[in-house]
């Protein structure tokens, strides 16, 4: 199968992914599941949390306003937006924006683990603590996962099934969206990704 299958099969299973508990709150809202966007190949495949409102009445990853501070801070590293690979832990947007729950996490999980052998990324990218630690603890990082304040910026090496894998944890781009001072502190931490460019 091509990668595109396998893409394409993911995205079929969410879209009758009734063992859900965000199923039906997607279905009243004739929302969308967020499956990811990017390019199949990528190097850098970033990975958010869950869907926001306009993400899931859209179905595409990161389009409302944390967004556009996602594509620029993508472009502040030389790249095109279409060159990496977007996508989230969780696939549906859990009501009012609250954070996903673990349970939540763990049912959703094993899309993304899927996705990550798809693309094969040489690095992933977090954003936001809840996305940062699930790939941590999967990537066998779990002891050197700290407070997000902390590691904010850093480049973690590990090893997937397929090769080296870089980790690199970012805050959410919504939080420089309460905090200019956050704006800075994110595109100077992504630069960390430059090297791999
Ligand atoms: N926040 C996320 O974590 N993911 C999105 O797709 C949009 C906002």
């Amino acid at each position: 199968m091509s990668k595109f299958d396998d893409m394409k099969k993911i995205r079929d299973e969410l879209l009758v992914f009734k063992g859900s508990p965000l199923f039906e709150y997607r279905t009243v809202n004739h929302y969308f599941p967020v499956i990811g966007e990017g390019s199949h190949d990528a190097k850098i495949m970033f990975v958010g949390e869950a869907p926001g409102m306009n993400e899931a009445k859209t179905g595409k990853p990161f389009c409302g306003a944390s967004g556009k501070f996602l594509t620029e801070l993508v472009e502040h590293i030389g790249l095109k937006r279409e060159q990496v690979y977007i996508t989230n832990v969780v696939k549906d947007r859990p009501p009012e924006n609250r954070d996903p729950t673990p349970d939540e996490i763990a049912l959703y999980a094993p899309f993304l683990d899927r996705q990550i052998e798809i693309i094969q990324p040489r690095i992933i990218a977090t954003l936001g603590r809840h996305s940062m630690s699930y790939v941590m603890k999967k990537f066998d990082l779990e002891l050197e996962l700290e407070p997000i304040s902390k590691i904010h910026g850093r480049a973690f090496e590990t090893k997937a099934s397929y090769g080296p894998l870089t980790i690199v944890t970012l805050y959410h781009p919504a939080a420089a969206l309460y905090n200019g001072s956050m704006r800075e502190v994110l595109k100077k931490d992504v630069e960390v990704l430059k090297k791999y460019v």
